[in-house]
């Protein structure tokens, strides 16, 4: 059996460094033919010495010759810059890319890989956020599949297989609150960058653990799921589950519900994705259920946390507002990480550049780049 060829985009953050781990315990099924990250040259470096891709892409141009006196001499080809990355997911070797960057820089190189005809493991969800109508059409288009390395995701993913002809009467997206579960709109007003990024379950990188923390990352998951399932917003529902066991569920119209659990960790889903259909044996933890006698489960909080509805009314309003909604939050989380903002300033801004920028009802990939860099500016306005 050939081995199936993979390229990781942002292999030096959590998914990437997760994602490499996970292809290392299969020497015989995978092929590492492209790592590339943003501006970590030495991990980059390190990486590409330790599991020898064919190509390796630094994207922060000043960071190039670093990266290339290194690895010129062991056959490794170093390319530099945001064209490079567009280009890199087109070599032929690869079959499958990994989108691990985070935010709307996902979009171009996912795009660019699926007119190359190549499958994508999805960790950028922003992608499908910004222009998952374009995305999902071009993908339909080309045949090729796109595999959810989004926890929850992956969840309805696992309970789907074998139920694709099946009506799916209702997503269950689990949430687990995040840090500031519980918490009221006034304990909210003087909540610390440093709380925020505790978060009680899951190891991720900043921009996520922000987003866990303000609820918008599971906003974002149901525009996801949206479109990667083809279901409305009303059939979405959020359930809260602190413990984070129960990765996502469906329900059937027959009223069954499928639910997909385990220990929280990115490697299961990255390890699906790669691998779908198969399951092949894994190291990674087992999970018992006489650890965990009390699964709890509560509706969220959507008043208090702005940026859940403020999802729910993108799907709605549809055209390029997610996109818009999408953009106000990379310069709000950025600047609440800054410190630049409070932490329900994040909603009240990503609110606000909704209701002031344009809204375009059908809008082409030009409209969406453009209407990503106006609402940025908007947001940015509103954060100074
Ligand atoms: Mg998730």
């Amino acid at each position: 059996m050939s081995k199936k060829g993979i390229a990781i985009l942002g292999s030096t953050g959590s998914i990437g460094t997760q994602a490499l781990e996970v292809i290392e315990q299969f020497p015989d099924k995978f092929e590492l033919i492209a790592l590339t990250a943003n501006r970590n040259a030495d991990l980059l470096i390190e990486q590409a010495l330790k599991y020898k891709p064919n190509t390796v892409v630094i994207v922060d141009e000043s960071q190039y010759n670093k990266v290339k006196n290194v690895l010129w001499e062991h056959d490794i080809k170093v390319y530099s810059g945001e064209d490079s990355l567009n280009q890199v997911v087109e070599m032929t070797e690869i079959e499958t890319v990994l989108t691990a960057t985070v935010g709307y820089s996902g979009l171009l190189p996912t795009i660019n890989a699926i007119n190359a005809g190549k499958n994508i493991a999805l960790a950028n969800k922003e992608t499908l956020v910004v222009a998952g109508d374009i995305v999902t059409k071009l993908a339909q288009q080309k045949g090729v599949n796109i595999y959810p390395v989004d926890s929850e995701h992956s969840a309805i993913f696992q309970c789907l297989a074998g139920n694709f002809d099946n009506k799916i009467e209702k997503l269950i997206l689990t949430a687990s609150g995040g840090p500031f579960r519980g918490k009221t709109h006034e304990e909210l007003k003087s909540v610390t960058r440093e709380q925020a990024l505790k978060h009680p379950n899951w190891e991720m990188g900043a921009k996520i653990t922000i987003d866990s923390a303000s609820l918008m990352n599971k906003g974002l998951e149901v525009i996801e799921a949206k479109w990667l399932f083809g279901i409305p917003a009303d059939k979405i529902e959020v359930v809260v589950h602190p413990q984070s066991i129960i990765h996502s569920a469906v329900q059937f119209e027959d009223s069954s519900i499928l639910a997909q659990m385990g220990i929280p960790s990115m490697k299961v889903p990255i390890q699906y994705a790669l691998t779908y259909p198969e399951r092949p044996k894994s190291n990674f933890d087992r999970f018992s259920f006489f650890d965990y006698p009390n699964l709890t489960f509560e509706k969220p909080d959507i008043e208090t946390f702005k940026n859940l509805k403020l999802a729910f009314e993108v799907l709605d309003m549809g055209g390029n507002s997610a996109c818009v909604l999408n953009a106000a939050n990379e310069i709000t989380n950025k600047a609440f990480l800054d410190g630049k903002i409070s932490f329900l300033e994040i909603g009240e801004i990503n609110e606000k550049t909704i209701e002031k920028t344009e809204f375009i009802a059908k809008p082409t990939l030009e409209d969406y780049i453009e209407t990503n860099k106006l609402a940025r500016k908007l947001a940015e306005d509103f954060c100074n």
